[in-house]
């Protein structure tokens, strides 16, 4: 007779197969049907807010892995955070003003670009980031990201750029802005002024050259000497094309120098460098003598002859010199450097910057005007070698700064601009006490942004294009002072709100100010407007302003900003200044940063090395679940890998974590936790330890997600299902789901507790493994309290009456004897005592203690060591006994079971047999029948 029949079998429409790629669709159909995100909106009312505000990516282009991952982060986050009690809104925001999609514009807009109005061309580029935006909306979606996706920000609505356009008017009204000339980095080919976060370093070419500089004044007043001599000093510089605005040059106040005399004329460099400069003017062989030695403190206020024009360069002191490489003398152009700059501005010295919009040569600069400045470098040379003034000559490969969208070389470039002074306000300094109030994960990202605020120069908020925000400022036709006023910026803001910041390009400055307005300076009543545009990252940093204060349910400052590490040089950055320099507070409680994708070897995606890996194409072939379980399983505060070998990992790790959940199903099919549902007291011991693990999976993962550590949820959770269900609990549980009585206390024990597993694993993961947690929660039985959805749930409590430390210590010496069990089994099997582990009688020789807690569980540990029997004696075993290493005084022995096999349950007994009408059959199976 056919026993299998008589077997509770495991029977479950849960597919093994998971089909991501198909079913995930399918799922967020369903989602959308049933609003999900509104419901789950709907019963956070009330609880405790807790805000993450997005950072807008920019809406061009399809996303790519590296946004996919901070989407995922987000959500994992947030879904992590109305599941553990609060009320987490989501609201994705873009990012739409900008070159980029100024320029893709102009290109699809070829020769037409020139005859239409500002306003067409700002009109198509609304156009453009609307369909990006409604791309990208769609990728975000398909991840099983959930929010607000019908009513995202946009930094270019009418009430967004209203809001950024009062920003502006805040901050000017406050003394924090200024229009100045100063040096701004200048992409020549975008014809813009670009920010810090807009600049790359990459690897150039660059002539490098020594000139000298003769001096006029008279050297001996300072170093006797010298007296008589025909004096110069040498300097060193990569661009050429600065010398034509060189001011000055700058020695250390503190270096030796060394005046050389060679080839009858005398040349001054740092003594250390000597050598090297001899060798780099060709020199070296020539005889020399070094006719003083002296500080360069002694050539201060001394003056040189320009090498190219009719004019004066200064010798002074700067810090900032040094040894490491050219002569220790240092070409200073005021116009064309940061550390020029501030030198000059200090000695008095003009802003010199005699180069136009496209990086040419004004007509100032006699010989080179109306050329190229990196296409005049040997233009240059060429005249400095003709008027004997150059010294060297010799190419380097240095890193240069470039812009991020052409790639082309860029300049420093004095122009006037207007700028958020870092100073006026205390700006700096406030910004610096806002960032130590604020908690940054990972630890350093506070002294990363901290050393930012500390050495930044002053923000570059203008720019000279057309797709962006106006800087809202009008100027006095007659006397040309700025005017603006708290009552003409209320008035622009109207304007703005109601009609988008397009009025300020198509409406003349008199229907743009409020009526009668006349100039507080000279009474005119005739005004211009502003023509340049704000920076982007002023658009985005005011998104605090724009967004947290403004929509119901939002607040600044919110809990957390959420983005790759390079915004503490971007968002994190500019949001920071633009709060605290109207509100005197950072906009954010905390700041969590991630790192960026890189391939398996830990090197940087590029299309170039051929080893990018698309998000879409992830989702294709395995599913946005595996997206979201690769996000998870990396620890993000680092650099994230991403290869094939790393996916099939995960992909396996996938597959062990939907089976056990499938054999629990499968193991359900008959369970009715209403009726059915053993109460914990009456369970048997075995299920009392699991439910006491599953108490400390419980704690480990709320705790994991409140401290951001998403990779311990999915460690946790993986070894839980693993180690602890899979091939310990589970397995041993089998003969008890199979064998017993369908309504068995044996069988209902196991399946609450089950049960009880099951629902607690999906609600952990679910923040995860958003869609499978999902299809496992509706496979699930019935309750009347079960949620609609799983992401409807909330997480599961550490439940203290279950957590059972002296059980759990019994069961762990138990776990333990029966790894040394196994060995022993092991051992038997390969000399063919015995074939599977049912076949075995295992003999135990224990210790005292030990032997007692055996002895009360001996029927818990033939199940647990899934064999026929167990015995345990006291004394020393008969025959080949296997002696614990890692038990003291254990020792194990394997026989062959005696009695007859049942058909049943595969279980050796001296029952079996005795049954006339069930011959085959033990007395366990027997009265379970
Ligand atoms: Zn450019
Ligand atoms: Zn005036
Ligand atoms: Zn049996």
């Amino acid at each position: 007779m056919d026993y299998k029949e008589t077997l509770n079998l495991p029977k479950t429409d849960f597919p093994m197969k998971a089909n991501l790629a198909l079913r995930e669709p399918e799922m967020l159909a369903r989602w959308e049907a049933m609003r999900i995100y509104d419901r789950i909106r709907l019963d956070a009312k009330g609880r405790t807010p807790y805000i993450l505000h997005d950072g807008p990516p920019y809406a061009n282009g399809s996303i790519h892995l590296g946004t996919a991952l901070n989407k995922i982060i987000k959500d994992i986050l947030v879904k992590a955070k109305n599941m553990a009690g609060h009320d987490s809104v989501y609201v994705p925001g873009w990012d739409c003003h900008g070159l980029p999609i100024e320029h893709r514009v102009d290109k699809e807009l070829g020769d037409k670009k020139a005859a239409i109005s500002q306003n067409e061309k700002r009109r198509s580029c609304r156009i453009y980031a609307e369909k990006y935006l409604d791309i990208q909306r769609e990728q975000f979606k398909r991840l099983g990201v959930f929010g607000d996706w019908e009513h995202p920000y946009l930094t270019m609505t009418y009430d967004y750029e209203a809001a950024t356009v009062e920003e502006f008017g805040k901050l000017y009204l406050n003394g924090s802005v200024y229009k100045g000339k100063k040096p701004v980095y200048w992409c020549a080919s975008c014809k813009t002024a670009l920010a810090e976060a807009e600049v790359e370093y990459r690897d150039h070419r660059a002539p490098s050259i020594y000139v000298k500089f003769l001096f006029i004044s008279d050297v001996s007043e300072r170093v006797p000497k010298l007296a008589g001599e025909r004096v110069s000093v040498a300097i060193w510089t990569t661009t050429p094309w600065t010398i034509p605005a060189n001011l000055a040059v700058a020695l250390h106040e503190e270096f030796l120098y060394a005046a050389v005399k060679i080839q009858g004329e005398v040349l001054i460099v740092a003594r250390e460098l000597l050598d090297r400069c001899l060798d780099a003017f060709g020199i070296a062989n020539e005889p020399y003598e070094i006719v003083a030695e002296f500080h360069g403190a002694a050539l201060e206020g001394l003056k040189c002859r320009h090498p190219l024009a009719e004019r004066e360069s200064l010798l002074l002191l700067a810090p900032f010199v040094t040894l490491d490489a050219g002569t220790g003398c240092v070409h200073i152009a005021p116009g064309h450097g940061q550390e020029d700059y501030e030198t000059g501005m200090k000695h008095g010295l003009d802003n010199y910057a005699p180069v136009d919009d496209d990086g040419c040569f004004t007509k100032d600069v006699k010989d080179f005007a109306g050329r190229f400045v990196f296409a005049a470098n040997d233009a240059i040379i060429a005249k400095l070698k003709e008027t004997g003034a150059l010294l060297g000559q010799a190419e380097l490969q240095h890193t240069y700064p470039h812009c991020w969208r052409c790639k082309q070389p860029i300049i420093f470039r004095s122009t006037e601009q207007w700028f958020i002074s870092m100073e006026k306000n205390n700006l700096r300094k406030k910004a610096l006490q806002a960032i130590d109030g604020v908690t940054w994960i990972p630890a350093w990202g506070r002294d990363r942004i901290r050393g930012m605020v500390e050495n930044r120069p002053d923000w570059c908020i203008s720019r000279q294009r057309l797709w962006g925000v106006p800087i809202t400022m009008f100027y006095c036709k007659a006397c040309e002072s700025e005017l603006m006023t708290q009552e003409i910026l209320g008035h622009v803001v109207g304007l703005v709100r109601e009609r988008g910041a397009d009025v300020w390009f198509d409406q003349n400055p008199g229907d743009l100010i409020p009526a009668g307005t006349r100039c507080p300076k000279c009474g005119a009543e005739d005004f211009e407007k502003e023509t340049d545009i704000l920076d982007v990252w002023f658009d985005s940093g005011v998104s605090h302003a724009a967004v947290l204060e403004q929509r119901d349910g939002l607040v600044s400052p919110c809990d957390m900003y959420l983005e790759g590490n390079d915004q503490h040089r971007g968002w994190f950055h500019s949001s920071l200044l633009e709060s605290v320099g109207t509100r005197g507070r950072a906009p954010y409680r905390n700041v969590l940063t991630h790192g960026f994708v890189v391939d398996g070897e830990g090197k940087k995606m590029s299309k170039s090395l051929g080893n990018v890996i698309e998000s879409q194409t992830i989702i294709d072939q395995y599913g946005a679940e595996i997206l979201r379980l690769w996000v998870a399983a990396e620890d993000y505060t680092e650099d994230i890998r991403v290869s094939e070998e790393i996916l099939k990992r995960l992909v396996e790790a996938y597959r062990r974590i939907r089976n056990t959940s499938r054999f629990i199903l499968g193991n359900l099919y008959d369970f009715d936790p209403a009726k059915d549902a053993l109460p914990y007291a009456e369970r048997l011991e075995m299920d009392h330890w699991i439910l006491h693990r599953l108490q400390e999976v419980i704690r480990r993962v709320r705790e994991a997600y409140e401290q951001y550590q998403f990779h311990m949820v999915y460690y946790t959770i993986y070894n839980f299902c693993t180690v602890d269900l899979s091939s310990l609990y589970l397995d041993v549980l089998k003969d008890r789901l199979y064998t017993s009585q369908a309504g068995s206390l044996a069988r209902r024990s196991a399946q609450a507790t089950m049960w009880e597993i099951l629902t607690a694993m999906a609600q952990l993961l679910a923040p995860i493994l958003t869609f499978t947690a999902e299809e496992v929660w509706q496979a699930m039985p019935a309750t009347l309290d079960k949620a609609e959805s799983v992401h409807l749930a909330q997480f599961p409590e550490v439940d203290a009456a279950r957590v059972q430390p002296e059980l759990a210590e019994k069961w762990k010496t138990l776990i333990a004897l029966k790894s040394e069990a196994a060995k022993a089994i092991e051992t038997a099997r390969q000399s063919k005592v015995v074939g599977h582990s049912l076949d075995a009688d295992v003999t135990l020789a224990a210790p005292e203690q030990l032997r007692s807690l055996l002895e009360t569980h001996r029927e818990d540990l033939r199940a647990l060591l899934i064999v026929s029997a167990v015995r345990i004696v006291d004394g020393p075993l008969a025959s080949a006994p296997y002696l614990s290493s890692e038990i003291p005084g254990l020792a194990v022995a394997v026989e062959r079971a005696p009695g007859e096999k049942c058909h049943r349950c595969w279980i050796y007994s001296e029952t079996t047999g005795k049954n006339p009408t069930h011959p085959t059959l033990c007395q366990r199976c027997l009265d379970a029948l």
